[in-house]
């Protein structure tokens, strides 16, 4: 989500004793063995796309996916890109995507060649509603090769939802796992579900490789084609080419930075669930905002992104320009896609879920290593700020 949530410098104030600074909506947490690992990279020349981490970066996002095979990419939009070319999805074809999700999802449609339709999220989870999906397919079956499921803010898709979204479209299911890494839902783990499940590692995912994407799947043929895509489909060590590849392999450098993080996973999603979890509580007792679709028991959620929203787009913006006067990081949300201009002319369901989402859900800080006094202070600028009531969820 390099663009909606560009990610900031932690602001050198922020690093001084006392004074009101700048609290960060979501940088990375680097203090681990990232500095250590990178050293090794320059140390032993392995800086570009050969390299011993790469192959272990793949190894442990396997393993943590549950999944027998992992590609790595350069970022998450390229690993869903080169997944949707690897099942042979382009020209002609339509595939569903929630119409509430970052706009790389379905960049990453267009990328392959094929177009988006897009479908609505449910209310209760805000993940790809199945029988909206439904409807998509009934219009449009013929030429809809497969839907992407999205884990918004680190909240899986519901395996049971997709069960039944696989038994009523009946195509190819993809996962787009970007900011879940992590979470659970079901039993099941982000980047499990569907044919084929891609991971982002951008600055302000919860695990950064400074930029990297992967690509998870069981299907090992699929693995070796994608691969081989990735790195501009070379037969042999000749100049000869049986496709038209990509340049998407990931670098040692950042999959060294990635696995630096790995290391830390639990404490830094234990740390931004402790943060959810606060925000969700100290709301609780207000009509004027609600909290995101959070599941603190054992679902798992990873809390990647902490949101709430508000009754219109007025309290949202209002509510933004409050925290921003407390110089806290804060930010809209996702925007319905088929409401912009360069969407408009994909097919799309009737999508009133996302509409209502739209310009209403506010990210909250969500680093793992913010501080006890910089939440704190969040809470107090919640506190200090009063919206319309909504009805009752
Ligand atoms: C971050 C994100 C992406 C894109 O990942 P990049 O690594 O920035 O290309 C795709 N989909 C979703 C839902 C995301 O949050």
């Amino acid at each position: 989500m390099s663009d909606s949530h560009t990610t900031q410098p932690p602001a050198a104030a922020s690093l001084k004793a006392g004074g009101v600074h700048d609290i960060p909506l979501a940088v990375p947490d680097l203090r681990g063995r990232e500095a250590e690992l990178l050293q090794e990279c320059v140390r032993d020349n392995w800086v570009s796309s050969a390299g011993p981490h790469v192959t272990r970066f793949e190894k442990a996002i396997a393993d943590l996916a549950g999944r027998r095979e992992a590609v790595a990419c350069v970022n998450g939009t390229a690993a869903l890109t080169a997944a949707l070319s690897g099942l042979g999805i382009g020209a002609g074809d339509l595939v569903i995507v929630p119409d509430w999700t970052f706009a790389a999802t379905a960049n990453a449609v267009v990328h392959a060649g094929a177009a988006p339709i897009f479908a609505d999220v449910s209310v209760d989870d805000w993940c790809l509603d199945p029988d909206s999906a439904a409807t998509a397919m009934k219009r449009h079956g013929d030429r809809i090769k497969a839907a992407i499921v999205v884990d918004p803010s680190g909240k899986v898709a519901a395996p049971s939802r997709i069960a039944k979204l696989q038994e009523q479209i009946g195509c190819l299911i993809l996962e787009d796992a970007a900011g879940a890494i992590g979470a659970r839902r079901e039993g099941a783990a982000a980047g499990s579900l569907g044919h084929v499940s891609t991971f982002s590692f951008n600055g302000n995912k919860t695990v950064t490789a400074g930029g990297g994407g992967m690509i998870v799947t069981d299907d090992t043929d699929l693995a070796v084609r994608v691969r081989h895509l990735t790195t501009q489909a070379r037969v042999g060590q000749d100049y000869r080419h049986d496709a038209i590849g990509f340049n998407f392999r990931m670098t040692n450098l950042n999959a060294a930075l990635g696995l630096a993080q790995l290391e830390r996973l639990d404490d830094m999603i234990a740390a931004k669930r402790a943060l959810a979890k606060r925000y969700k509580n100290h709301i609780a007792g207000r009509n004027d905002l609600r909290f995101m679709p959070f599941d603190s028991g054992d679902g798992l959620d990873s809390g990647w992104l902490s949101n709430v929203m508000a009754a219109s787009e007025k309290d949202a913006r209002s509510l933004l320009a409050h925290l921003a006067s407390a110089r806290i990081g804060a930010r809209m949300f996702w925007c319905s896609l088929s409401a912009q201009a360069p969407y408009s002319t994909f097919h799309t369901v009737d999508v009133p879920v996302s509409r209502l989402l739209t310009d209403r859900v506010v990210s909250l800080p969500s680093s793992s290593q913010l501080t006890d006094e910089e939440m704190e202070r969040v809470l107090a600028a919640l506190d200090g700020w009063r919206g319309t009531a909504m009805a009752a969820a």
